[in-house]
């Protein structure tokens, strides 16, 4: 997966590295660096990070500091230090249990399939587990979720296409509760087409797991897919507030020249950011780790 992701960063890096060599400066001046900035943000990296980027390639002397090897650890080390603040592993430790993980983000962001990697995940720490197919509206979107949770073996709940999401939900809560699961998983709607309707449902869905256990949803991890640049920023905007998004997945990390916007993100938000999707594959799921992926880029 090094190699896959590799794809998404190093193009960030490599093309600010190409770029410069043979330039021949001893220094870099006023308009390189702004075109450095400007690359920089131009691969979504975020203003703040590209300015401190900028600020410390300025401070160097180019042929002495700024090698191309000194180019690349700036840039990774001020990538750390942004994703280092917004790392945060998911924890299960909601009691009583279930812990209830509400996943919602827009249709194709990989929602479904980070759902699946999920599962798998917690199954693979021992977590019992079970899924509640919540996005209705989709019979494909059911139909996909039901194949994973054989795939995996874990419990599903689910219901007709065009079916009330909220009534499933609860559902899962009783059943979960039941058999003492660890954690319930909850697919939703995500037709952004239609804002009013999918956020008055999942403020729906939320009201219903409130009533159960007040505590509910424990997390609600918004799934952005990293090829959309900054298109991943104003979803952020439009769940933030009216979802209460309390972290993020970014998928679709390999091959994408587009990663940088998981740093914009972190910049912008704050939001913690959980784990990244490096594939198809249930395997191609890692948790978040800022050094990790940062290290990657240089
Ligand atoms: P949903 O509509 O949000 O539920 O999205 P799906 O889970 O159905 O995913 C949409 C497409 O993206 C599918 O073809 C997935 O296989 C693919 N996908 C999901 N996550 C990743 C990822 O991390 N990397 C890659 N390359 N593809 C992904």
């Amino acid at each position: 997966w090094h190699d896959k992701l590799l794809g998404g960063f190093r193009r960030t890096s490599d093309r600010l590295v190409g770029n410069l060599a043979g330039l021949g400066l001893a220094r870099f001046d006023e308009a390189t660096l702004d075109e450095i900035e400007e690359a920089l943000i131009a691969s979504d990296l975020g203003p703040e990070t590209a300015a401190r980027i900028r600020g410390r390639l300025a401070e160097g002397s180019y042929e002495r500091d700024m090698e191309e090897l000194g180019i690349r650890l700036v840039v990774a080390e001020e990538v750390e230090k942004a994703l280092a603040r917004v790392a945060t592993p998911l924890e299960i430790e909601a009691f009583p249990r279930p812990q209830v993980i509400l996943v919602i983000g827009v249709n194709g962001s990989g929602k479904t399939t980070t759902i699946a990697k999920l599962a798998h995940l917690l199954t693979e720490q021992d977590y019992s587990v079970m899924l509640v197919a919540g996005d209705t509206f989709r019979a494909a979107a059911i139909g996909q979720l039901k194949v994973w949770a054989e795939r995996i073996g874990v419990p599903i709940v689910s219901g007709e296409q065009g079916g009330d999401a909220a009534g499933l939900v609860y559902e899962g809560v009783k059943r979960g509760t039941a058999e003492g699961t660890d954690v319930l998983i909850v697919d939703t709607a995500g037709r952004l087409q239609n804002k009013r309707e999918l956020m008055d449902e999942l403020a729906k869905v939320r009201r219903v797991l409130g009533r159960l256990n007040p505590a509910a949803p424990h997390d609600v991890v918004l799934v952005l897919d990293a090829t959309t640049g900054q298109n991943a920023l104003s979803q952020i905007e439009v769940f933030k507030e009216s979802a209460g998004v309390t972290g993020l997945v970014m998928t679709k990390l390999d091959g994408t020249a587009r990663g940088g916007v998981l740093v914009a993100a972190a910049e912008k938000f704050g939001l913690p950011i959980h784990a990244i999707g490096v594939g198809e594959t249930i395997e191609d799921f890692r948790p978040f780790d800022a050094h990790e992926v940062a290290r990657i880029i240089a």
